[in-house]
């Protein structure tokens, strides 16, 4: 079955719980309208449906050969990836100066989702050359940015993003590729690079990597850390392809899933030296990436709520047509949809897909307003919103991406497993997201050890009362098809409170209870923020049926926004605390006794 983007929910999310109609109704894009919106997400969704859902199980099945030091794409590939950024979807987002387009990036972030959803491995390498313009736009000299940005924003040339080393995974501080001045300003490199995903390909005749290594002087660990742009091949002053440079793939990984994506091992320095490129400051290195990391984070949490998006119209459109059982005694065999069990499991496959997306989604409208608003308070406002929430929409969005395609596989029974309904590639495919682009328990620990200090625990705190606000509204709404939905996320809301408090008081003095419970936070504070959003939506879309009718809800209705909205309250947001418990009263069980019960 083939992905169908389902641009009225993403319009509907980004209007009523991500905050872009507020931020469009205040001007904070100029005179951009929504039917433009509604326009460019409509011919993305049209783009991923036709050209490049089709490759996705072709990716699968034919993988990336390497030969000789080359890589093969899948057949169709090339083609698919030249008319995608000829058609300009790569230059979306990006500076007008360099020939992008700069429309929001909660649009481009919508984008992103339906590339993913079309085909995962073809959406990954996109997402780290859009990273890697930000990282140069950001902190590149004028000439660095003359050279490169024009080609990357058009998509003529790809990016990469490179920090692992085989002993540098998680501690990035470890890395040992290293960086020589050399007379002329540029320096040379020499080291190897592991799991660089898109690091050799045939789809764009040059590549740019995205390097970190570390010069001779420099100090331990990530303090003694720079950029570098590293070409694959070196550009003439007049922008033509010049000399090979000595920056190689020495091989590619053969992985669970994402197979239409190489992962190469990359070598520098065979022939005494890569010729790279300084971004930045010496030593400066991690400040630099970190503006590729976070912007490559928020678009893999778009990659979980993609799969989790194509996992559920599958699975709801398999449910539809198998048949087992009788319900009620039907004389003949009732489509599995009509088991509540089957249900249980399409609602929560969509309720969860939603809340992620509007977690995702709020993040990117959190990043206009902070590189857009013309007041310094609200942008710094903004960045410390976009800083708290992107850990939890990468690990909340990923986490839930292998929840909901599992699911998947499950709504299939036997078939589910077998790869030619396309069900156990989805799940496949989504096992990678929660690793890279830094695990989620690295994603966990940031949000407990710095995102939650930030401004003395202030961003954290404006957040929680913008989600009690919300449930104060749904208090008022007083109608019975919102069933428990207020209780539900008001206590979710007083666990997180209580908990947040808790984490602050031990970020310094008790860091390894801190820590202990920082995944179990993070799915808290992502399943109160979740419920909170879908209230959002459901508390619109009531609100616009009663006024315009049902046209207004992208015509798939109040009654079933509402629904899903209380669907998580009652089921999800109620994990709330056990969660707290999990977190408060559970530290000790892994900080204490955990050797003895490892032995
Ligand atoms: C398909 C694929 C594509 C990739 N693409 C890229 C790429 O393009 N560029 C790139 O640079 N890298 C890439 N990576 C590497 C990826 O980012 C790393 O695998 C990831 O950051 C984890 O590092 P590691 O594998 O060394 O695991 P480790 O760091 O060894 O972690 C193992 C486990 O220990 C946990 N852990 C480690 N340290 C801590 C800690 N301090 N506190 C708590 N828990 C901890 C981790 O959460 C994890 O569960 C890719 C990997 C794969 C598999």
């Amino acid at each position: 079955m083939t992905y169908a983007a389902p641009v009225a929910d993403m319009a509907f999310a980004l209007q009523h719980s991500a905050g872009f109609g507020a931020a469009l109704g205040e001007g904070l894009f100029g005179d951009l309208s929504e039917d433009v919106v509604e326009a460019v997400l409509a011919e993305a969704g049209r783009f991923a449906t036709d050209i490049i859902a089709p490759l996705n199980a072709v990716g699968d099945r034919h993988g990336t050969p390497f030969k000789d030091g080359a890589i093969t794409m899948p057949p169709g590939w090339r083609q698919a990836y030249r008319a995608w950024s000829q058609a300009g979807w790569n230059a979306l987002a990006a500076p007008a100066q360099w020939g992008g387009q700069e429309l929001p990036q909660a649009v481009n972030a919508a984008c992103i989702e339906m590339w993913n959803a079309a085909a995962m491995a073809f959406g990954l390498g996109p997402l780290l050359t859009m990273a890697g313009v930000d990282a140069l736009a950001a902190h590149g000299s004028e000439a660095l940015k003359r050279a490169y940005l024009g080609k990357l924003v058009s998509g003529e040339w790809m990016g990469t993003m490179q920090l692992t080393e085989p002993q540098a995974g998680s501690d990035v501080g470890a890395l040992r590729t290293r960086a020589e001045r050399a007379a002329d300003g540029s320096y040379r490199i020499t080291g190897q690079k592991i799991f660089i995903t898109y690091g050799e390909h045939d789809l764009t005749d040059n590549i740019v990597h995205f390097v970190l290594a570390r010069l001779p002087d420099a100090p331990a660990g990530t303090k003694g850390i720079s950029l570098f742009v590293i070409p694959k091949i070196l550009p003439n002053a007049d922008g033509t392809l010049g000399a090979r440079n000595d920056a190689r793939a020495h091989s590619i990984e053969h992985k669970l899933g994402i197979h239409g994506s190489p992962t190469c091992t990359m070598v520098y320095g065979d022939a005494g030296g890569a010729t790279g490129f300084l971004i930045g400051e010496e030593n400066r290195g991690m400040a630099c990436m970190f503006t590729m990391m976070n912007r490559a984070r928020l678009s893999v949490g778009l990659q979980g709520v993609a799969i989790a998006e194509r996992a559920t119209q599958q699975a709801l459109a398999y449910a539809r047509e198998r048949r087992q059982g009788h319900v009620d005694d039907a004389p003949t065999a009732s489509p599995i949809i009509a088991h509540p069990d089957v249900r249980r499991m399409l609602l929560t496959m969509r309720a969860l897909t939603r809340a992620a997306r509007a977690i995702c989604y709020a993040t990117a409208v959190a990043i206009d307003r902070a590189e857009r608003s013309t007041a310094e308070a609200v942008r710094e406002a903004a960045h410390a919103r976009a800083s708290l929430l992107t850990p939890v929409a990468k690990a909340f969005a990923t986490d839930i991406g292998c929840e909901v395609a599992s699911l998947g596989v499950q709504v299939h029974g036997g078939m589910g497993y077998i790869e030619e309904t396309g069900a156990a590639q989805h799940y496949r495919d989504a096992r990678i997201a929660p690793i890279y682009e830094g695990t989620n328990g690295i994603q966990a620990i940031d949000l407990v050890t710095r995102k939650l200090p930030l401004a003395q625990g202030r961003t954290v705190r404006a957040y929680l009362d913008e989600i009690g606000r919300t449930v104060d509204a749904v208090d008022r709404v007083n109608d019975a098809g919102f069933g428990w939905m207020g209780v539900r996320l008001r206590d979710a809301l007083e666990c997180l409170e209580r908990t947040t408090h808790w984490l602050l008081a031990r970020a310094h003095n008790d860091r390894d209870a801190a820590l202990a419970g920082a995944t179990p936070y993070l799915r808290l504070f992502a399943l109160t923020a979740g419920g909170a959003l879908l209230a959002q939506e459901a508390l619109a879309a009531r609100r616009l049926a009663a006024g315009a009718g049902e046209a207004a809800n992208g015509g798939t209705g109040a009654a079933g926004r509402i629904a899903i909205a209380r669907f998580f309250a009652e089921n999800f947001a109620v994990h709330a605390g056990a969660l707290e418990r999990s977190i408060t009263e559970g530290a000790d069980t892994i900080t204490t006794p955990s050797a003895a019960a490892l032995e």
